[in-house]
């Protein structure tokens, strides 16, 4: 999974841009990047790590000065996480220099890039985007023909954006998968994956770029906006954005996460009526939002049961096994006078392979909690994405292998209740809107053709 981000017309573009990356962090812990133009030659920054590590006041100031800034963050699985498929990905080209930064998955880029390797290309990264430069540099015409016909070409998820000289390029694939949103910041725009991102460097959130849409800025002016290809019926934005990735603050469909996750909350609570606990515990910080929820349904009392260190990164979970065993009791640490003697409801948003909700519910019996019952506020996930959440393959998926009751078994807790899929997406639909969500890691049934292999080399 990745973020992205956009700004032009703005003399700090470079500051802003690494802002709207640390907004956007949770996206992706393991590289960032920025392209900086639009005053001197295109230059990228970009390097393992968190944001706040990488882009210091020395770099941003002297190495990044420019008015228009493409950032990313990327997370991947440990093998593909290199410097090398970091972004955004700067290339020369017969267009002159040109960055793009992507977050999604592009299902067909094997096939192209066959097609590629055929016609003498080379190729650098292993990354799906790398074929998308390819397609640029080959397209003829202006710069609104050569995104267009680029994109035409591809399958998938994609939302980008990419620079060149001060014009900022905006896009989004045909279904929506990933998130992708316009704001405005006196003269100047900013296209982000999240608007709490546009929000948080100091912008309005204007509205979600739509399926299929490329929009041109230069000089704090929409250029011109049109769609790369005809509407398709059905959108399909991924509805674990809602579940789990998105912020709480970020804005999908008119409404922030946050409400969205507290319907979650209601119906999981209206699912489970009869279950009586003397309180209601989230698993933070995911978990939050929908225990609240829960706790307003219900009339149970919702308290905080546990401490969350926030120092514990990602990269301190790999090196060795006995680290590893640590990692779960140093990101979380239950409250025994919350929980001792009790009979909870504890409340998290989604079960993948088992084994963090497994040490979770183990701490909390060696804390002296009397009974667990598990609530989930999405459905059991059975099948995995190919649209850029990195959910890993079918076998490592619990709910794939083994029945509600099974699992309960091996959680060994004494009731366990996932959010329906109707109730998830009454939670999140607008205006009675239903059918405009990709739940393919629910019913296994993918909006798109998929080549099962796509996954080995993408994100
Ligand atoms: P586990 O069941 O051990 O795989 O962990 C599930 C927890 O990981 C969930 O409760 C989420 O908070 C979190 N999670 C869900 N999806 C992802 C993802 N794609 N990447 C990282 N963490 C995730």
């Amino acid at each position: 999974m990745c973020g992205i981000i956009g700004i032009e017309n703005n003399e700090n573009a470079s500051i802003l841009a690494s802002a709207g990356l640390i907004t956007l962090q949770h996206r992706g812990e393991e590289s960032a990047g920025i392209t900086i133009s639009g005053m001197k030659k295109m230059k990228t920054f970009k390097s393992m790590g968190l944001v706040s590590k990488i882009f210091n006041e020395k770099i941003l100031l002297n190495k990044l000065p420019g008015t228009a800034a493409i950032g990313h963050v990327r997370y991947t699985t440990s093998s593909k996480s290199s410097l090398i498929n970091a972004q955004p990905f700067q290339i020369n080209c017969i267009h002159g220099n040109i960055s793009v930064a992507h977050n999604g998955n592009i299902t067909n880029f094997l096939k192209i890039k066959k097609k590629l390797l055929r016609k003498g290309a080379i190729f650098n990264h292993t990354s799906d985007t790398e074929i998308l430069l390819h397609l640029i540099a080959m397209s003829k015409g202006d710069l609104a023909d050569v995104i267009m016909n680029s994109l035409r070409k591809l399958r998938g998820a994609f939302s980008l954006v990419i620079l060149k000289d001060k014009t900022l390029i905006g896009a989004r694939d045909e279904n929506g998968f990933r998130p992708l949103v316009l704001g405005k910041m006196g003269n100047s725009y900013i296209i982000a994956s999240e608007s709490a991102a546009v929000e948080v460097i100091g912008g309005k959130y204007i509205r979600d770029i739509k399926p299929a849409e490329i929009i041109i800025i230069e000089d704090g002016q929409i250029k011109k906006s049109f769609l790369y290809k005809a509407v398709r019926k059905k959108q399909n934005t991924c509805i674990f954005e809602q579940v789990y990735f998105s912020r709480p603050d970020s804005i999908m469909f008119s409404k922030t996460v946050k409400e969205v996750r507290v319907k979650m909350g209601e119906y999981l609570a209206q699912q489970m009526n009869g279950v009586k606990a003397d309180v209601v515990i989230p698993v933070p910080d995911t978990g939050y939002f929908a225990a609240l929820g829960f706790s307003k349904q219900s009339n149970m009392v919702f308290e905080n049961g546990f401490v969350r260190n926030h120092y514990v990164g990602r990269s301190f979970i790999k090196p060795s096994q006995c680290l590893r065993d640590l990692t779960a009791k140093l990101k979380l640490r239950p409250i025994k006078e919350v929980i001792k003697g009790k009979k909870i409801v504890l409340v998290d948003d989604s079960i993948v392979r088992g084994t963090t909700s497994k040490k979770i519910i183990d701490m909390l019996k060696n804390s002296g909690v009397r009974k667990i019952h598990f609530a989930l506020s999405c459905p059991p996930i059975i099948s995995s994405c190919y649209y850029g959440i990195d959910t890993p393959s079918k076998e490592h998926l619990i709910a794939a292998k083994y029945s509600v009751d099974d699992i309960k078994k091996y959680l060994d807790v004494d009731g366990l209740t996932f959010l329906n899929l109707d109730n998830l997406i009454k939670s999140c639909c607008i205006n009675g809107e239903s059918n405009v969500f990709c739940t393919a890691c629910f019913t296994g049934k993918y909006p798109t053709k998929v080549l099962k292999d796509t996954r080995e080399e993408s994100y």
